[in-house]
């Protein structure tokens, strides 16, 4: 016999997706402020600190350097030489080799203003000409206000490296300017110190001159080799190089950058550190916690909720198709089986019948045995018709004490035989209840479904074979089209 169910509204569903809405919410939330927070705490906090670390460590290494190119340009040797006309060079290389020994300088050198010397550590290497290019710093250095300036350049003995030289003006005393003195200092030094900041602090540390062209980067850097040339960051070039200072942000295709811009005067350059914006892996991992205790939650809920809450609705959806009483459907959840059954039956033209019956005299029972007893026979006879059914067929408590049958794939004729087969049963079986003599009986009426007909139309004819079953004496098997001929009864058998 076919269970009926009413289709269940999807409460789990909708409440599962309500949680995970409402979880991936609060935890992308959470996710996004604490990164927010941290980003705000890097801009304003840990990446002027670097910077100002990283400087005043430059000005440190830088200092000096610097010292050393005072200490030169005022030695008495180094005058007294200059004033004797400067003869015996290998005596300012030794002095020369001694000041890159003592101070463990990468180089050492002095430019005669009058005879245009080169003295280097290993000797005369040149003389200078205002028509070389490569000797353009020394002109610059020269006009300078200052005693000293710094300038990175390749090394004139030494194309292949890059030096941080510190050059100083060498005067006498009536202040006539001389020459310039002063030590060069591998730049890989500060490209070491800027690749201690990178790895420490994961940030890109970096020097751009006043054009904006990047002059000492550590070995890792991937930016360009101008910040004009990089996407976002050209935006704000103009801004960065007008400032002696400031922090920004910038994005790209690729990610948001923070910037911290800081004017270096004794390099001339800007220092340059940068932030890429990205989720810390605590952060992050704390977002995967948060979704992964969401799901469980979830998960939970779920399950309790199919527990209790699905059984509930099982439950609910069982009494409103099922007749308490007999545990027969009730007539609403019948009906629109029956028409399935009825569709089914058109498409693919199987016969159908159906039977409706009624029990005898029901109303004595009641009247006479209590409703109690009345209920018993009640369950009793439904008892009767759904053990002669097959699974699919179906059953429903009508009304009172009126059962509606409908069987598929069934002829009028094998309708007619199981009804009587029921009868019989209801009438041996239900002679005596509690023992008291009842002959409970009951009387069928039968008819075959007539495609195209309405399932309104197929119950009335059924309801007549019923009320022609009353009519003839009751206890009775009638069909639609019968003949009292056909008809069976206790009487006639
Ligand atoms: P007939 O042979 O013509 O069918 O006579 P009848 O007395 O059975 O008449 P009818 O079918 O009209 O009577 C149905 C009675 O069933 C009337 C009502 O009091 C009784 N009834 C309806 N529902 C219930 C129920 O749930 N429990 C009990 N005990 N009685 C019920
Ligand atoms: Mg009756």
């Amino acid at each position: 016999m076919k269970q009926i169910h009413l289709r269940k509204p999807s409460f789990i569903l909708l409440s599962s997706l309500l949680l995970v809405i409402a979880f991936s919410a609060i935890s992308l939330i959470s996710y996004y402020v604490a990164n927010r927070s941290l980003n705000q705490h890097i801009k304003t906090n840990t990446l002027p600190l670097t910077s100002d670390t990283v400087y005043s460590e430059v000005q440190r290494d830088l200092l000096q350097p610097v010292l050393v190119s005072s200490l030169m340009a005022q030695d008495t040797f180094v005058h007294d030489w200059i004033a004797n006309g400067e003869q015996h060079p290998e005596q300012m290389q030794r002095y020369l080799k001694s000041i890159q020994t003592r101070y463990n300088a990468f180089t050492a050198f002095f430019v005669s203003e009058r005879t245009t010397n080169y003295y280097h550590t290993s000797g005369i290497i040149k003389q200078i000409s205002i028509t070389d290019p490569a000797d353009n710093w020394y002109y610059s250095s020269s006009k300078t206000p200052t005693q000293f300036d710094i300038n990175i350049d390749q090394d004139t003995a030494d194309r292949s490296s890059t030096t941080l030289f510190v050059n100083h003006k060498v005067k006498d005393e009536q202040g006539t300017f001389l020459g310039i003195i002063g030590v060069g200092l591998a730049s890989t030094k500060i490209k070491e110190l800027i690749e201690v900041y990178q790895t420490r602090y994961g940030r890109q540390v970096y020097f751009i001159d006043r054009q904006g062209k990047v002059t000492l980067q550590g070995s890792q850097f991937n930016g360009a080799e101008d910040i004009h040339k990089v996407d976002g960051l050209q935006d704000i070039a103009p801004v960065i190089l007008a400032q002696p200072g400031g922090s920004y942000s910038y994005s790209n295709s690729d990610q948001q950058y923070l910037i911290k811009t800081r004017f270096v005067p004794e390099l001339n350059w800007y220092l340059i550190v940068e932030h890429t914006e990205k989720s810390e892996s605590q952060i992050t991992a704390t977002l995967w916690i948060n979704l992964g205790i969401s799901l469980v939650v979830i998960l939970i809920v779920l399950l309790l909720q199919h527990f209790t809450l699905g059984g509930y609705q099982r439950r609910l959806e069982y009494m409103a198709n099922t007749d308490p009483l007999t545990g027969t459907a009730s007539r609403h959840a019948f009906e629109s089986m029956l028409q399935q059954i009825l569709n089914f039956a058109d498409r693919h033209k199987h016969p159908v019948s159906t039977i409706l019956v009624d029990i005898d005299n029901f109303k004595i029972f009641n009247d006479t045995r209590g409703h109690l007893m009345g209920d018993k026979i009640l369950t009793l006879v439904a008892k009767i018709l759904t053990g002669n059914l097959r699974k699919s067929d179906s059953i429903c408590r009508w009304g009172g004490d009126e059962f509606y049958i409908v069987l598929t794939n069934c002829s009028e004729e094998n309708a007619r035989r199981l009804a009587e087969k029921m009868r019989q049963q209801i009438e041996t079986s239900l002679k005596n209840i509690d023992d008291m003599s009842l002959n409970v009986t009951a009387s069928f009426g039968i008819a075959q479904y007539n495609s195209p007909e309405s399932k309104t139309d197929l119950f009335n004819r059924t309801d007549r074979a019923l009320y022609l079953a009353k009519s003839n004496a009751r206890n009775r098997v009638e069909t639609s089209l019968s003949q009292p001929s056909v008809t069976t009864s206790p009487a006639n058998k």
